[in-house]
């Protein structure tokens, strides 16, 4: 199955770079998989998944895990009118890229509290269709996350398809450290070996455990 062959490959990509294997998340990133491909990775004993739509992942996850054991994860865009409903199923928000949502998040957490934990994406590549703040506003706004008291544990990025993700990979955790943040969010399917190399502590990693997404 993919998610042994996965497995290994992290585990050597760790052993590599000097690192423990545990020390990098596993995230299997099911959405649009179909139900029994994700099951199997459930039955696998495999507890972390990502998804990119609350209304999805809620529908998916409400029946495949009633109890909330499982340890999910939120990895696509979230608008401000879902944030209570992603914060009551996701244990790790991947996607805060702006102010209105910090706010909006903290102001939830205050209210009911509790908060997953969460990354700022950064659009290290500075693309217009793509979520993140610029590397640029990277720090500050950090610093007012920080400010609101929201639990930020790093950061992610998503690459430019057609560019060396390794740059990518490199500027963000250049911005981490100097921002004193330990988690890194980054590297898929085609390169979480090259992210682990540059430190990852989460990957996210749809197709090469599950297969294709069925369009
Ligand atoms: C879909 C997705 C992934 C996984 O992509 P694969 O190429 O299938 O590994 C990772 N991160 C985000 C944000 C995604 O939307």
């Amino acid at each position: 199955m993919g998610l042994d062959d996965i497995r290994s490959r992290v585990a050597a990509a760790a052993t590599k770079a000097g690192r423990a294997p545990e020390a990098i998340r596993l995230i299997a990133v099911s959405k649009k998989q179909p139900e029994e491909r994700v099951r199997a990775v459930i039955e696998a004993g495999h507890v972390s998944f990502g998804e990119n739509r609350v209304q999805e992942a809620a529908e998916r996850w409400e029946a495949l895990d009633p109890g909330g054991a499982l340890d999910l994860h939120l990895v696509g865009p979230l608008q401000t009118n879902k944030a209570r409903q992603a914060m009551g199923l996701f244990g790790t928000i991947h996607s805060v890229d702006r102010l209105k949502l910090a706010q909006t998040i903290a102001r939830l957490a205050e209210e009911t509290g509790a908060c997953p934990d969460l990354f700022v994406q950064v659009n290290t590549g500075e693309e217009d269709q793509k979520a993140g703040v610029r590397p640029a506003d990277a720090d500050a706004f950090v610093a007012e996350c920080r400010g609101l008291g929201l639990p930020l544990v790093g950061l992610m990025c998503l690459p430019p398809v057609d560019e060396e993700a390794s740059l990518h990979f490199a500027l963000l955790a250049k911005i981490a450290e100097r921002n004193e943040l330990p988690r890194l969010s980054m590297g898929m399917s085609g390169d979480f070996e090259v992210a682990i190399a540059l430190g990852a502590t989460d990957i996210r990693v749809g197709s090469a455990i599950f297969g294709s997404r069925p369009v």
